[in-house]
């Protein structure tokens, strides 16, 4: 498949099922996985921090790393690309699906309403004991950890950590959408995570295309219909969203 052919399958398609990764907010600051690594999280490292164990060891020091994040991401504004895929989940209407694995909630910020969080969202908290799920204060006025408003226990980031189950209803919604999608759209993700390859291959097995658009290959790659090497405002703008 060519590029003329990829923007045709795109623009004919009824339903379209999109998968991001945090490529997607790259442009608007936020360091990818790898890109945290060098930036100024690198003192952190996600795998010592982002897991139920090094919570319960040290629930301060996981809480003073996301209330960071948070007030980074809150700073960040969303960009072109999280803006292309608003525009074309108005375009599509309810043939449109979006499973983002990025927590900054930037895609909701664009206009995105359709979507599902597969790995939670840095903007809220969920309650240890009764489960209730709440947006966090304004990060000026926030000082971990946060209280339940209904039963006042101590609440955790509303993050799905190292070793933790996706949101199983979430997870079910994608892989429907990433069945019955005509044209699947992997944005931004390396692809290595679970379940990014996942859904691209229940598109592939029942005939539909995929299109992969980041700058680099991936493990992916080798098995999409077509790839726009570009960073994602440019690849989707490529694309005639
Ligand atoms: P990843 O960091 O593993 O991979 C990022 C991918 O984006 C890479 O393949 C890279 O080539 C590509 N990329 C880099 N710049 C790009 C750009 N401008 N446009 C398009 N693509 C670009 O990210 P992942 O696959 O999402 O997995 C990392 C995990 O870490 C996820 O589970 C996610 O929840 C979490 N995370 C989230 C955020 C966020 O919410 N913004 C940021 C970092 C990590
Ligand atoms: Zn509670």
């Amino acid at each position: 498949m060519n590029l003329s052919e990829a923007r045709t399958a795109l623009q004919k398609a009824r339903r379209v099922a999109v998968l991001t990764g945090a490529g997607v907010s790259a442009e608007s600051g936020i360091p990818t996985f790898r890109d945290a690594q060098t930036g100024h999280w690198a003192r952190f490292r996600p795998e010592d921090l982002a897991s139920p164990e090094a919570y319960r060891r040290d629930p301060e020091t996981v809480w003073q790393w996301y209330a960071g994040r948070y007030a980074d991401v809150t700073r960040a504004q969303p960009n072109e690309a999280h803006r292309l895929l608003a525009r074309l989940e108005r375009a599509k209407g309810e043939g449109f699906f979006l499973a983002t694995q990025n927590v900054d909630g930037l895609h909701q910020r664009a206009g995105s309403q359709r979507l599902v969080e597969l790995h939670g969202n840095l903007t809220h908290a969920r309650c240890e004991t009764c489960g209730t799920v709440a947006p966090l204060p304004a990060p000026d006025d926030f000082t971990p950890p946060p209280i339940c408003p209904v039963c006042a226990a101590r609440m955790r980031p509303h993050i799905v950590w190292f070793g933790e189950y996706l949101p199983e209803r979430a997870l079910e919604a994608a892989t429907r959408a990433f069945q019955e999608a005509d044209v699947a759209l992997i944005v931004g993700t390396s692809a290595v995570v679970y379940p990014a390859a996942g859904l691209a291959f229940e598109t592939l097995r029942k005939g539909g295309v995929v299109i992969e658009v980041n700058p680099e290959e991936t493990d992916l790659t080798p098995y999409m219909s077509f790839g726009v090497r570009d960073v994602a405002s440019r690849g989707l703008a490529a694309l005639h969203i």
